[in-house]
Order: C-alpha cells, then sequence, then structure tokens
C-alpha cells in the first residue's frame, strides 16, 4: 500500500474503490481506529457486485463501516461547486452524494480528519477545489483543480457547463469539454 492511511481517522468510499478492490479490512489492520462511510447508492451498487459485497459483509462484521446518506444542503452546495468546475455533467448523483457527505462529516467531526477515495476525475476535480483531500486509488490523481470548459468540436463555439453531451446549438455536433487556460489573449 503506497498511501499511509494510519494518520486518519475516517474514509469515505465511493464505487471506484470497491472496483479496484479496495480492501477496507486491509487498512482496518494497520490503523484499528479506522471508520469507512458510504452513501446508501455505494452500498446497494456494491452489494450488487459479488467480490465487493464479500468486502462489505467483512466490514461490517467488523463493524469499521457505516452507511449514511448527506444532508439536502449539503447535496445542493456540491451541485453548486460542480456546475461552476464544469464537472456537473460528468458527476453522478452517487459522486455528488459521497463528496456532500465529507461536508457532513467534516462538520460533525471537526477533530477527526477524513478522506474521500475515489478513481472519478470529476470526483477528484471537485474535491480539489474544495480542498477535500482524496486519493486515487488506481490511477494517479489529479494534481490541480481543473475548469472545464464546453465546447462544439466542430464550429469552436463554447456553451455552460451544463450543457456537456448535449448537441451544438449551432451546428448539432455533439459538445465535449476541455480544460479552461484562461482568455485568450488580444494580439
Ligand atoms: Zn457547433
Amino acid at each position: 500500500m503506497v498511501a499511509n492511511f494510519n494518520s486518519l481517522n475516517y474514509i469515505i468510499l465511493d464505487n471506484t474503490a470497491f472496483v479496484s478492490a479496495f480492501d477496507p479490512n486491509q487498512i482496518a489492520l494497520q490503523n484499528p481506529r479506522i471508520q469507512f462511510y458510504i452513501t446508501s447508492s455505494v452500498y446497494d451498487e456494491a452489494l450488487s457486485n459479488p467480490r465487493s459485497s464479500r468486502l462489505i459483509e467483512i466490514a461490517e462484521a467488523q463493524q469499521i463501516l457505516k452507511v449514511i446518506d448527506p444532508l439536502p444542503e449539503s447535496l445542493k452546495f456540491i451541485c453548486k461547486t460542480a456546475e461552476e468546475t464544469g464537472d456537473i455533467a460528468a458527476l453522478s448523483k452517487t459522486d455528488q452524494e459521497i463528496i456532500a457527505l465529507y461536508i457532513d462529516l467534516n462538520k460533525n467531526l471537526p477533530d477527526q480528519r477524513g478522506i474521500i477515495i475515489s478513481d472519478d476525475y470529476s470526483v477528484q476535480n471537485t474535491c480539489a477545489r474544495l480542498k477535500i483531500p482524496f486519493y486515487s486509488y488506481q490511477k494517479r490523481g489529479i494534481q490541480k483543480s481543473i475548469k472545464w470548459e464546453i465546447y462544439c468540436p466542430n464550429c469552436y463555439e463554447t456553451f455552460p457547463p451544463k450543457l456537456l453531451g448535449k448537441n451544438c446549438d449551432h451546428c448539432g455536433a455533439t459538445l465535449k469539454r476541455r480544460a479552461y487556460r484562461g482568455k485568450k489573449r488580444k494580439l
């Protein structure tokens, strides 16, 4: 294990962690005070996969796993932030919930240190924007927050973030996103 989870009090997991065969029980062997949190939608999804359901069963038996859903106002706050970063269209409801759960836990447990483990790029980007610590289990995590720009690959028109994946008003091409590099300098 590359990362050191021993100084942490809690870890919030999303499904990408389970898909990467992240095993909470292994971490708990090294750090017996660690607590894992997942949302009910992560829980349901993880239970539907035989491999992760086994890990969940063990974690529950060890009493190191709690299922909690975020407060609606925290979820709203995450939505707003993701709209600003341009991540909103790529961030599922589940993704938004796990970040919102961090907001709640951080408020309720101010003396504790926690992180989110996710391999999802948009989750990482939103976390970076909010200075929420995250760890990518499989891939190398992003280095800094990126602001996305939604654009038409055909006519180069730009669009609001929530239109990612929709069609261009002008030519009908599917809109894409790219890292926003600031305004172009005028010649
Ligand atoms: Zn276009």
